[in-house]
Parts: C-alpha cells; structure tokens; sequence
C-alpha cells in the first residue's frame, strides 16, 4: 500500500517506518525543514531502541522517504495518516490546531478516495470535526479513522511492531477493510484489532493513559505515607502487586511520571470532563499528587543541607522522563533542576542519551559531564532522577573516592538499602528508611 504519514516526529517517524519494515511505501511529511533534510540523508532524529536499524533499511530500499511538501507527499495515497502534535492549550484541554490546519489543507488536495487517519490523542469529537474541515473543500470522498497510539517511547519499536491491540474507529465498512489489510501484519499472532465506534476510541486512549497515571500517583502517595508510617514500600509494592486483580507493573513509587503524553493527556481529560459538566474528581487528584512529587526529594535535600543549598555543587544521573529515551519533555529531572538552581546551587548531569536536548533548554545553566562517574567529581551529593540501566549497579568505591561526601537521593529507588548501609552513604529514596552517614 502507498501510505503518508502526516508529522515525523516520536510517533509518525516509528509508524512510517514500521509500515515500511511491513513492505509498505511510506513518506513521512513534516513541516520542519531540517529535520526532513536530515532524514532524507539517512540521519535519525530521534533516540529509540532498533529504530535506526529498520530506518536505514527501508531507506535504502525506497520504501521510506521524507517531504515538506504535503501536496506531492499525498498525491498518489491510499491512505493519510496524521501524528501531529496535540499540546495542552491555555486552559489545559487539547490544541487542535495543528490537526484541524493539516485536515483542512487535505481537502484542499486530495482528488481521489483517501481513508485518512489520526493517530494523535485527540478529544471525543476531534474525528467529526476533522471530518467536517476535510468537507469544507474536498471534491472527492474520503473517510476518517481514529486510530489512537499506544506505543511507548524507549520500546516504541516493539509495541508497534507487536501491540497489545489495535484501536480503529470507524463506521465505514470501506475504511474497516483498509485498516484490516495494514495492521494484519502487526497482529499475527492474535492479538486483537478491535473496531468500535470513532468516539469511544477517542475515549479509549485517554482513558488509558489516566488509569496508568493514576495508578503511578496512588502508589506515590502510599510511598509517602510508608515513610509517614515507618513501613517499605518495596515489600507493599510486592505484597500488592502479587495479586492478580492488580498486577505487578506501573507500582514503582518515584519522582513523579513525566513525558509528552501523561501530563498533558490527563490535563485534557480532566478539562474534557469540566466541558461535559462533569468534575473528574480522581484526575484533579492525580494531577496534584503529580506536582507534588516531582519536587519531592528537594525538602529532603535541603534539609540535609541545612537549608543551604548556595554553592553545593550536585551531581545528576539522569534527565529523560524515563530510561531508553532522549525525551526531556515534562521531565521530572527538569523541575528539579530549576528548584535546585533557584536555591543556588550547582549542577553537572549526565544522561545516556537526553543531554543534548536538555541543553537545547537550558543552555548554559547547568554542566554536561561526559560519563556518570565524571559527573561526580567534588560532588556534595548525588541526584538520580531517571532508572537508565547503567546507574542501577555502578561502582561504589569509584563513586565513593569521586565525590566530596558519600551522599545519595535516590528518586527511582535504584539501589538496595542493606549494601548502601554497609557501603556507608548518606542515602535518601522513596517510600523507604532513609539512611543516615555513619557517626565518625
Ligand atoms: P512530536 O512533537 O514528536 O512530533 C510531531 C511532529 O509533527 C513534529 O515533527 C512537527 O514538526 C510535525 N508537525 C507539526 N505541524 C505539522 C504540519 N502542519 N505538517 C506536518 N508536520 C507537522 O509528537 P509525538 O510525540 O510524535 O506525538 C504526536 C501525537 O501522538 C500526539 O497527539 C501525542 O499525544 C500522541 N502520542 C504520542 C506518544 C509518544 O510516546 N510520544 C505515544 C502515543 C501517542
């Protein structure tokens, strides 16, 4: 099939190349000069595992290419798909206008039957709207889809490539077909694609999102109470999620979920809701606690410091919102910095892979260190804010003999609390005792 994908960025760049990989024709479209240059000569512009591999065959091959260009990049589709970014607007709820701008240039274009598709996460009615912008000029018939995604950034590969399921809503039998051809691929092995109508698709994602948010605030909150409480929350975590009804994933208390689709996706659900004239009490919850934890470890800091945070210098292991990723929006890492450098005090990060877009923010306003154990030289403390793989068993005599006092807050609850006693740091994490320096 000959397939376009309207936005190239985390999402419509793993769609087009993955419904390459699947023997498709694909061009990506993007508005962003540069970043249709780079891709076009066969640069990445995004960091996910196993993607760069795929792009570089189906480049090579010519089943992917890149355009700025909408009118060619269209012309000869079966099918438009549009990744388009959906921001919180002024008052929390979706920005639809990049969507809304691109349906109504699709009208103007298209001349023959396309299934045109939206992939973003939308609110329910976004798919009649668009429908509505596409008519205002179309000379030809045409069908809209919802197609939300469910991908996950740092797996996005494999969750495309093997989803869960599929969501499609549609009411046209032409367009159910259509989508039926282009996923079998993805669902050899059973799992469902499931057609529902185009609302309750719409609904569907925010939905999941939301419930997974809330259930990483709820044990956010229960961490607080642990320590309140003087219990663990690791042996709560494995105590609750050992039952079936609740399941072991998304219970590891931290600093808070970050990312460029929980916050925003909750926000407009909840604004959603208000709209409906509903008060989505639980997601107002969810959005507070939210807040809140991603500043939590800064009391506990500042408190170590005597309330004197001016010239400390810290050392930060980790900057995306989360690990395998060079995403920094909504990074809990980043509210941290700003809280630490609003106190005075210094700070040299070292991230995998998010060090370059964390400097494309800040600037100059904090230090790049080239590898972790170089971010700890004379450091007063270190931070960890992000669980990539390389900080969960470091060398801690290096980081011992590097740093200017052996002392660790730890927002992901990286290390076992028994081997940091016997190593004697000064350690602070989640939900768990903390443990103190030894009395010298
Ligand atoms: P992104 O910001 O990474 O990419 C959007 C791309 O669209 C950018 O490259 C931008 O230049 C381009 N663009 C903007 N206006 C355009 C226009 N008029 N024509 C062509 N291109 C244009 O966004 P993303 O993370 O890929 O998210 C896209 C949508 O998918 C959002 O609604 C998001 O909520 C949803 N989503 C994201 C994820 C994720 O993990 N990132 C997962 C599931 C769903």
């Amino acid at each position: 099939m000959k397939i376009t994908i309207v936005g190239t960025g985390y999402v419509g760049l793993v769609t087009g190349t993955c419904f390459a990989e699947t023997g498709n024709n694909v061009t990506c479209v993007d508005i962003d000069p540069e970043k249709v240059r780079k891709l076009s000569s066969g640069q990445i512009t995004i960091y996910e595992p196993g993607l760069e591999k795929l792009f570089s065959r189906n480049l090579k091959d010519g089943r992917l290419d890149f355009t700025t260009d909408l009118a060619s990049g269209v012309i000869d589709s079966a099918v438009i798909f549009m990744a388009l970014p959906t921001p919180p607007g002024e008052d929390g709820s979706a920005d639809l206008s990049y969507v809304l701008g691109v349906a109504e240039n699709l009208g103007k274009i298209i001349s023959d039957y396309k299934v045109i598709i939206d992939k973003s996460t939308v609110p329910v009615g976004t798919s009649a709207r668009v429908r509505e912008m596409i008519a205002k000029n179309a000379r030809c018939e045409f069908d809209v889809v919802s197609n939300p995604e469910f991908l996950r950034e740092g797996v996005a590969v494999e969750d495309f490539m093997k989803p869960d399921r599929v969501v499609i809503g549609t009411h046209s039998e032409r367009a159910r077909k259509v989508m039926s051809t282009l996923f079998a691929p993805f669902v050899r092995q059973g799992n469902p694609i499931l057609f529902m109508d185009e609302q309750s698709a719409e609904l569907t994602k925010y939905a999941a999102n939301s419930f997974l948010a809330t259930k990483i605030s709820f044990m956010n909150e229960i961490a607080i109470l642990c320590e309140k409480l003087g219990a663990d929350v690791d042996m709560v975590r494995r105590g609750v999620g050992s039952d079936d009804r609740i399941g072991k994933r998304f219970l590891f208390p931290g600093i808070g979920y970050g990312g460029s689709c929980f916050p925003k996706d909750v926000q407009a659900l909840s604004r959603s809701a208000h709209a409906a004239g509903y008060d989505f009490a639980i997601l107002n919850a969810v959005m507070k606690v939210n807040q809140g934890q991603k500043l939590y470890l800064i009391p506990k800091i500042k408190a170590f410091f005597k309330n004197n945070l001016s010239g400390k210098k810290f050392a930060l292991w980790g900057l995306a919102f989360k690990p395998n990723t060079d995403d920094v929006r909504e990074a809990p890492a980043l509210y941290m910095i700003h809280a630490l450098l609003h106190e005075g005090a210094m700070i040299q990060a070292f991230d995998p892979e998010a060090m370059a877009n964390t400097q494309i923010m800040l600037k100059d306003k904090i230090s790049f260190a080239t590898d972790q154990y170089e971010c700890l030289k004379e450091a007063d403390a270190l931070i960890i804010a992000t669980e990539w793989n390389e900080f969960r068993t470091p060398d801690f005599s290096r980081i011992s003999t590097l740093m200017k006092q052996k002392v660790i807050f730890d927002g992901r609850n990286l290390f076992d609390l028994q081997i940091i006693r016997d190593l004697g740091f000064h350690y602070e994490s989640i939900g768990r005792k903390p443990i103190h320096l030894p009395k010298t």
